[in-house]
């Protein structure tokens, strides 16, 4: 269980539309998100929010959002910032649509494009290039549990990322495109097992990761960074067992799929992080 108020990072909570909704939905979920009371509006909520539509909403977010502390950003990127790359979306094109972060390493797109460690840490280096905050997810496979390489494989995946945000190409650090709160960056556990599935890790094994991941940035980046990186929790995450999540020590807010789509649902989960 957490262990005092104090020491507590400010939570983040991401909410993920994957391919889902229309322009007429988006402008209504930013109005219910925003609507007076909403523990998403004001200048300074208590809780930090991104939300990560698809591509063709981005602009109708930033006409939505624009004056709200609530943020939005690309479910992907491509590692160039331009070029010949039918289907693919740069960061500076991210930035233009007046987004401030970007999803690097989602395990949909590890399993549907084949994106491997290498390829997600050169798309956190274009993020960072054009000061969009990467948030990096990580995370086992079901069978990758069975076999006991839980741990190996979220050491792997985040050795192969901290490569990219330690020395970010053109200069600065991860930590120098901070946009309020914690560094310029965040980490997401998502175990594959648990995302879309209704089956949400417990606390206990969602704490027993996100302290391991802890440990290794200790290791890797100094105890300071990781005392400093919020590590969000991601994989079937509903009103319902958010409080006891958010609850662990380690567990700094969420990444939402499917319970984020409703903004009634999603605010919900937003007043159980504040
Ligand atoms: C996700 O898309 O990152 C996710 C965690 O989805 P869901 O909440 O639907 O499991």
């Amino acid at each position: 269980m957490r262990a005092g108020a104090a020491a507590r990072r400010r939570p983040l909570v991401g909410a993920n539309w994957k391919m889902h909704h229309r322009r007429a939905d988006a402008e209504a979920w930013c109005r219910a998100a925003l609507a007076p009371g909403s523990p998403l509006a004001g200048a300074s909520p208590a809780v930090e929010v991104v939300v990560f539509p698809s591509f063709p909403l981005l602009p109708t977010l930033e006409a939505g959002l624009a004056g709200s502390a609530v943020a939005w950003g690309g479910q992907d990127l491509h590692p160039e910032d331009a070029g010949a790359h039918t289907g693919d979306v740069a960061a500076p094109q991210l930035a233009d649509v007046g987004c401030s972060w970007a999803l690097c390493g989602h395990s949909e797109r590890r399993h549907d494009h084949g994106e491997d460690d290498e390829l997600v840490a050169a798309k956190i280096a274009a993020a960072l290039r054009h000061r969009l905050r990467p948030l990096v997810c990580v995370g086992e496979t079901a069978d990758e549990r069975r076999a006991g390489r839980t741990l190996a494989v979220l050491d792997r995946q985040l050795d192969a990322a901290l490569a990219a945000l330690a020395a970010p190409p053109g200069g600065g650090a991860a930590g120098d495109n901070a946009a309020g709160g914690g560094p310029g960056w965040a980490l997401a556990y998502e175990p594959v097992w648990a995302i879309g599935s209704g089956e949400t890790a417990t606390p206990e094994t969602a704490q027993e990761a996100h302290a391991h991941l802890r440990r290794r940035l200790a290791e890797r980046a100094g105890a300071p960074a990781a005392a400093a990186v919020r590590i969000l929790y991601g994989g079937s995450v509903k009103p319902g067992n958010a409080a006891e999540l958010i609850a662990e020590a380690d567990v700094d807010g969420f990444l939402v799929g499917g319970a984020s789509l409703d903004a009634a649902v999603f605010r919900a989960i937003i007043e159980r992080c504040a």
